[in-house]
């Protein structure tokens, strides 16, 4: 049985060999994720050439998605570790202060604006809360509301707030730049809060050749305010649920992945549903019923991708992950989904003619469609369009053909095309053939969106012989 989702694995210091990128993708991973909040260039660039090394020997080749570290706040790098207690005060600072018995040294804190009296701060990726009593121009004192313990380079999140930084900072310019350099296919841009944000994105890809998708990651309430805007000038969106938990109230998350995934659906885009989709097994060897009903939802909900974290960037059992997110899928695959694709605006002829080649190859019980493509629009169209079917991408573009590792249900297969056009569909049968389980005489529909400039000038219906 194919996987139609997409597994995306975010690769960390015991996954980065040759050996472990291919272990996960014979698992069933589609994309590594590389973050930069924590990857050196040097890292990078290793893990790249990893990937293409490996990609020389599949079929389907792996992408590789580069998610930049944005405009974080965090406390202090010489922070020393500090034991927080229910009930006690706190005063945050950007410099030392003796004010208090208990303060804690925040990088960044003139950044963030709009601190309110009864406003909440959240340390260490949501394990901490601190309740906000008063506020000058250089410290806030708050009152914490758990125990726990806090150490120096801990996220700092103030939920409400609005951070003044770019969502593009001088670090992110740099790595961006040195990601495209290496020809990365993929760029995840967090806390991206508006369409400029994207639009600096751009620019700063600008003079690279190498067409880079651009996934936004929303993750607070600003980003999900201008939603429909910034959703619409990217390639797809990324439910952040690690931050969105944090910076907007955690039990509307479910309500906001699903209107996430939607609005994705309506504006043609792909979505990718992220974080702790798997936490438990970081340390355990199997995920808990709460995590496997989770992920079932998220295909359900018809996401193109489900993202891996911490579970393969340091977890204990990265390759089992990957294996239980497959196979989850695989079996919700099998119900009924929410149906958001079909309010697709479908904007030009060749919209209708993907989503009505996917209807026909639905209604006639075909076993898969064949789409030739060499941009990958045809196909990320087909693949938007989310056939029950698997479908075949044949392209003659290496570029294209990792590109399309993110589409759902769609294979992505490099094949050089001839001038022929009959002896290249041909060949792309040989090459499903000898690479997938077909028996003879599968129905095929076969869309062709690279005979003609202008319009498809075939859609067949044809049998494997
Ligand atoms: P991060 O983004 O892993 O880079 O923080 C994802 C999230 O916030 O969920
Ligand atoms: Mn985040």
């Amino acid at each position: 049985m194919l996987k139609r989702t997409k597994i995306i694995a975010t690769i960390g210091p015991s996954t980065k060999s040759k050996n472990s990128i291919l272990k996960l993708y014979k698992q069933g991973m589609n994309v590594v994720r590389v973050n930069m909040s924590h990857a050196s260039h040097q890292e990078l660039e290793e893990i790249v050439k990893n990937v293409r090394f490996i990609n020389k020997s599949l079929t389907c080749a792996i992408g590789i998605m580069v998610d930049t570290q944005g405009p974080e706040i965090r406390t202090a790098k010489n922070s020393e570790v500090l034991e927080l207690v229910k009930g006690e005060q706190i005063i945050l600072s950007s410099k030392k202060t003796k004010d208090m018995k208990k303060s804690l040294q925040i990088d960044n804190l003139k950044y963030v604006k709009g601190i309110k009296k009864n406003g909440r701060i959240s340390l260490d990726n949501g394990s901490i809360d601190l309740k906000i009593t008063r506020a000058s121009k250089e410290k806030i004192y708050c009152d914490v509301l758990d125990n726990g313990q806090i150490s120096g380079r801990k996220h700092v999140n103030f939920p409400g707030a609005t951070i003044s930084l770019p969502t593009i900072t001088d670090k992110d310019k740099r790595d961006l730049k040195f990601a495209a350099s290496l020809g990365v296919d993929f760029v995840a841009l967090s806390f991206c809060r508006t369409k400029n944000d994207i639009n600096d994105l751009k620019k700063t890809l600008k003079s690279f050749k190498k067409e880079i998708e651009l996934f936004v990651k929303v993750e607070d309430q600003q980003g999900l305010s201008n939603l429909e805007d910034i959703v619409s000038s990217s390639d797809g969106i990324m439910v952040a649920r690690g931050d969105l938990g944090i910076e907007t109230d955690i039990t509307n998350l479910p309500y906001t992945q699903r209107k996430m995934i939607k609005v994705a659906a309506k504006h043609g885009k792909k979505s990718i549903v992220a974080t702790q989709l798997l936490e438990s097994m970081i340390y355990n060897p199997h995920p808990t019923r709460a995590e496997v009903s989770d992920v079932a939802n998220a295909v359900y909900e018809g996401a193109d991708a489900l993202m891996l974290s911490a579970e393969t960037g340091i977890g204990q059992h990265p390759y089992a992950c990957v294996a239980y997110l497959k196979d989850i899928a695989i079996n919700a695959e099998r119900s009924e989904t929410l149906l958001f694709p079909s309010l697709t605006k479908q904007k030009t002829d060749w919209h209708i003619l993907a989503s009505t080649s996917v209807k026909l190859a639905e209604k006639i019980n075909a076993d898969a469609i064949l789409v030739l493509t060499r941009s990958g629009f045809t196909a990320n169209l087909i693949s938007l369009a989310k056939p029950k079917l698997p479908v075949f991408a044949v392209t003659n573009d290496s570029d294209t053909h990792s590109r399309l590792s993110i589409c759902s249900s769609v294979q992505n297969i490099h094949l050089r095309f001839q001038k022929n056009h009959e002896k290249t569909i041909e060949s792309a049968f040989l090459e499903i053939k000898k690479n997938f389980n077909f028996k003879k005489n599968s129905k095929f529909v076969v869309i062709s969106g690279v005979f003609s400039d202008i319009y498809a000038d075939a859609i067949q219906v044809r049998f494997l012989n």
